[in-house]
């Protein structure tokens, strides 16, 4: 009775057992519930709703289809999505704090395994001396010859951001990395700062200062959204087995099915397909290296989890 036509909206934050709606008609924002059948709404969901006509909230009725969905564990160690048709996903190392390529690569089989195309980012190019130039050249090699792209920024000098721009425009991004690599300083030279005020003037929720801590939808200036939170920026491989795993490496996978043995670990075995393409200078020895050693950890990744749970 209070409520008015449905109609197209998008997440834009998630509060408990609210969620802030954003109409597609006008931009407004409003506080709705949902109905039970929909738990599992998240930021950048698209849904059907019904705007509250006065005071209230509004409420979502239907959710469509998502094209991608991060997850991370709660605190019970059970996944839980937290963002919905990402489609970029910005990995962001920089020369300090020290890069682990075992690091990135655990981004990208993330991004690979969740159809999202990963764009890595390497920030703090002002930092990128004589010395660790060749050093750098030679990480960005390892993933340019596998058609990641790469760029190189800098928050700090504001170089390369009309690149980095470009390849946000459009898209639904996130941006991931260690901490300290400066993904809230790109965040903030790239958002307009009415669009960052948004995150605890516009707070529908009630909630107050709660809201910074949730994730959040922003509208990038030349169009696309960022989603962000802290829980996104340390997303990682929770859920994943050995074959998702060789699955997430762009260059292994077509290989695995090579080896001379049909159950071949890829380990020690004659004939094997991935240690003979890196002794043929195919493919990098360091990316099969961090495979295995993310391999090792697997199972104590999914061993933790059920510890937790
Ligand atoms: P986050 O933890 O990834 O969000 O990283 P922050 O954005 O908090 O940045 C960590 C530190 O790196 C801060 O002291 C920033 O001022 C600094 N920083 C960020 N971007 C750059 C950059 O491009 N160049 C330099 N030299 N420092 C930067
Ligand atoms: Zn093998």
């Amino acid at each position: 009775d209070q409520l008015g036509d449905e109609q197209a909206g998008l997440i834009t934050a998630h509060y408990g057992s609210k969620v802030e709606v954003e109409s597609l008609l006008d931009g407004s924002r409003q506080r709705c519930h949902f109905r039970a059948n929909l738990a599992q709404l998240v930021v950048g969901d698209r849904v059907l709703w019904q705007p509250a006509q006065s005071s209230g909230d509004g409420v979502v009725v239907a959710t469509d289809e998502r094209t991608s969905v991060l997850c991370r564990p709660d605190n019970y160690g059970k996944l839980k999505p937290v963002a919905a048709n990402v489609d970029r996903m910005l990995i962001v190392f920089a020369p300090a704090p020290v890069p682990s390529s075992q690091l990135l690569d655990r981004y990208l089989v993330a991004a690979e395994l969740s159809g999202i195309t990963p764009v890595l980012v390497l920030n703090k190019a002002d930092l990128i001396d004589d010395v660790l130039r060749p050093h750098f050249d030679e990480l960005s090699a390892i993933y340019h010859d596998l058609g990641y792209p790469l760029l190189e920024a800098s928050a700090a000098d504001a170089h390369g951001l009309s690149a980095l721009r470009d390849a946000l425009v459009g898209h639904t991004c996130v941006f991931v990395g260690q901490s300290g690599v400066g993904k809230s300083s790109l965040v903030n030279v790239l958002l307009p700062d009415a669009e960052l005020a948004t995150n605890v003037l516009s707070d529908v929720s009630g909630l107050g200062q709660h809201t910074t801590t949730t994730a959040r939808l922003f509208h990038l200036p030349d169009g696309g959204n960022l989603i962000d939170s802290p829980g996104i920026r340390e997303f990682g491989l929770w859920h994943i087995d050995e074959d998702e795993l060789l699955r997430g490496y762009r260059e292994l996978a077509p290989l695995a099915g090579h080896c001379r043995f049909r159950n071949c670990s890829h380990l020690h075995e004659p004939g094997c397909a991935l240690t003979g393409a890196v002794e043929a200078g195919d493919i990098s020895a360091e990316r099969l290296e961090n495979y295995y050693r993310i391999r090792e950890t697997l199972d104590e990744t999914a061993r933790q989890r059920y510890d937790r749970s």
